[in-house]
């Protein structure tokens, strides 16, 4: 069941690798009101369902920012389902069940060690709230609106992490190779390295986050999906599907947990301007 409490927005400006807790506000129906930066929290707290973690901003990786600031094995603290790509732009992330795996851009899907780094991702730890029967939906955008018709009813300012499982007779998605310092922009860097594959009936899972429209800054509003089979083989960033048979399950996530790279790329770089159109173009391929 979803609680009811108030939405707290977290922004943690973490060193490269530091654990990225600020004071992780707990649901209001549980009696830890703990506040304040605490260094040394427990695993147990680190393991709050409700919070949706984010590395870095999607604002920054469209400037070039792909260097890697938080692991995968600190990823695994903030939860176990998630987007998100690697140190380098080295293909799409995908965590599932907690395991982290990459669909590179030579097509091939690779489970992801605890040291591998990550420049920006979404992970929470999927809670079910509840499920949707997605089956038959015709395209990505039916597929989508489908989901926003729940979102509506279940609060469109809220965050959402979403997974999808079963058949899909249409799958495309795109992966790219790493790239090489200095690091180009993601739309030159999609522009010469992007590589699509275009799967039919396959059986897999797709994993998606929502943002609302405020978050309009620092991800992608609406949603972000990424695809991999059922036999991890293959998957990327999905551009388009068609659904077969399949259940979506939908975590509302009320919290907000943001670990900024505290680099001096990142430190340099201006975000009074505005690169929705770049996101835009990186996230759809339009
Ligand atoms: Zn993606």
């Amino acid at each position: 069941m979803l609680r009811k409490s108030v939405t707290s927005v977290l922004a943690g400006a973490v060193l490269t690798g530091a654990i990225a807790l600020g004071g992780c506000a707990q649901p209001g129906t549980q009696a830890n009101t703990q506040s304040g930066a605490q260094p040394a929290e427990s695993a147990s707290e680190a393991q709050n369902h409700e919070v949706l973690y984010q590395v870095s901003l999607l604002q920054s990786l469209t400037e070039g920012d792909f260097e890697g600031s938080v692991a995968v094995g600190e990823l695994k603290k903030h939860g176990d389902t998630g987007i998100g790509t690697f140190d380098g732009l080295d293909g799409e992330l995908v965590m599932l069940d907690g395991k982290v795996w990459q669909a590179a851009g030579d097509g091939s899907v690779n489970l992801m060690e605890d040291t591998a780094t990550i420049p920006f991702g979404n992970v929470t730890f999927l809670d079910s709230d509840e499920t949707l029967d997605v089956s038959g939906a015709a395209s990505f955008e039916a597929l989508l609106k489908q989901l926003d018709g729940r979102v509506a009813e279940l609060g469109v300012n809220n965050f959402y992490a979403v997974r999808i499982d079963g058949t899909f007779d249409k799958m495309n998605v795109r992966s790219e190779h790493k790239q090489k310092k200095p690091y180009p922009t993601i739309v030159d860097a999609l522009a010469a390295d992007q590589t699509f594959f275009n799967l039919e009936k396959v059986e897999g899972s797709m994993v998606g986050v929502y943002c609302p429209p405020y978050a309009s800054s620092m991800n992608s509003v609406g949603w972000h999906f990424h695809f991999v089979t059922a036999d991890r083989k293959q998957g990327g960033h999905v551009l388009d599907c068609a659904v077969g048979k399949a259940t979506a399950t939908i975590d509302k996530t009320k919290e907000f947990d943001l670990a900024l790279p505290g680099s001096q790329k990142f430190e340099s770089t201006d975000f009074t301007v505005d690169r929705t159109a770049d996101v835009k173009k990186a996230e759809t391929n339009e």
